[in-house]
């Protein structure tokens, strides 16, 4: 068994090891060699990675999605039902009861997944938004009127102050609706993810260092999986991905998502909208995300808001699912693709 190789930065341990699979050459007839098999932990989350050669994960075509996603049957984002269907919020909680910015509708959630929720569309007056039509406008409107709900929430009742701005998109990520759309959680308590981000970044602290996810960017800008930087927001592809094609953004200057100023959204909508380009170009075609707010003390930790979104199976009859038993039941990503790959092929985009 290999070393550990270990580069510890700011406080922070990047930890890979090549475990080495033993498996049969075909190409000499069965005869047992060893092939690389490298295995990462993640500095913040403490999850583990490894990354297989010779296994083809990735689609070499794009999904066609006409019938999944063509109009037709009920929707209640659609025009002539949102109208109908979807409900204002109580104008004490949102004053402006449903929330409208140019295209993008958000709407109070009917499944209440939180004690306090929001769903928003990115487009009101179409069923669907190709991923080769997000542009950054567009983008931008969406998550104004989600964050808008979030500040309204915050003001409302201050003790919901774990945050997080997410998404799926279409039905391999869980989306059960085909209308594009994204959703706010607002809780009195952390998710699982944010509250490792929360204690890792309380350790941090504690441990006398600066700003957990800060250290982090700086530790990685010179290197291979630093993407590049639009305004306040730093996007990188992370050491140790939890998902397929995974891309972090970091928010500088702003501890909570109730922080963010118009340019962040500007500058984030700009980079994510270059991301969900180059997804278009690798034929990935669903995905999920997660901009996390570092809940009430996230200031006095030193938090920046974390944006994380992943690539997830295609859209696709019989499709594999891409969340093996490793991911479910280990929280251990398998993948064929590494950080510096999709760092590269994002990098000239920025
Ligand atoms: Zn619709």
């Amino acid at each position: 068994m290999a070393e550990v190789a270990v580069r510890e930065v700011n406080g922070l341990r990047f930890e890979e090891r090549d475990l080495r699979g033993n498996v049969p050459d075909l190409a000499k007839g069965g005869e047992f060699s060893e092939i690389p098999l490298v295995r990462r932990i993640d500095p913040i989350f403490g999850t583990g990675v490894r990354f297989v050669s010779g296994a083809k994960i990735q689609p070499d075509s794009r999904a066609d999605v006409t019938e999944l996603t063509a109009p037709g049957g009920f929707c209640p984002f659609c025009p002539g039902s949102h109208e109908k269907y979807t409900f204002p919020f109580p104008s004490a909680m949102v004053p402006e009861g449903k929330i409208s910015r140019n295209l993008a509708l958000a709407v109070p959630n009917i499944i209440a997944y939180s004690t306090y929720s929001a769903v928003a569309v990115y487009d009101s007056t179409r069923h669907f938004v190709p991923m080769d039509e997000f542009n950054p406008g567009l983008l931008y409107d969406a998550f104004s009127a989600v964050m808008q709900h979030v500040r309204d929430v915050r003001r409302y009742d201050p003790r919901a102050a774990y945050s997080s701005i997410n998404a799926n998109y279409l039905p391999p990520s869980g989306s059960s609706l085909i209308h594009p759309h994204l959703q706010s959680s607002n809780d009195y308590v952390p998710l699982t993810a944010q509250s490792v981000l929360i204690e890792r970044a309380r350790r941090h602290r504690k441990e006398g260092r600066g700003r957990l996810l800060g250290d982090y960017v700086d530790a990685e800008r010179d290197g291979a999986r630093y993407i590049g930087r639009i305004g306040e927001v730093e996007f990188l592809a992370p050491f140790a991905p939890s998902g397929f094609r995974e891309v972090w953004a970091v928010f500088g200057g702003a501890a909570d998502l109730v922080d963010l100023s118009d340019e962040h959204v500007t500058a984030f909508a700009d980079g994510l909208a270059r991301v969900l380009a180059a997804y278009v170009e690798w034929n990935l075609g669903s995905f999920n995300f997660a901009l996390t707010g570092g809940g009430p003390d996230a200031e006095a930790l030193g938090l920046n808001p974390l944006f994380r979104i992943v690539a997830r199976s295609n859209p696709e009859p019989w499709y594999r699912s891409d969340v093996t038993y490793f991911e479910r039941l280990y929280g251990e990503l398998m993948v064929d693709i590494t950080p510096e790959e999709t760092s590269a092929g994002l990098r000239e985009r920025f």
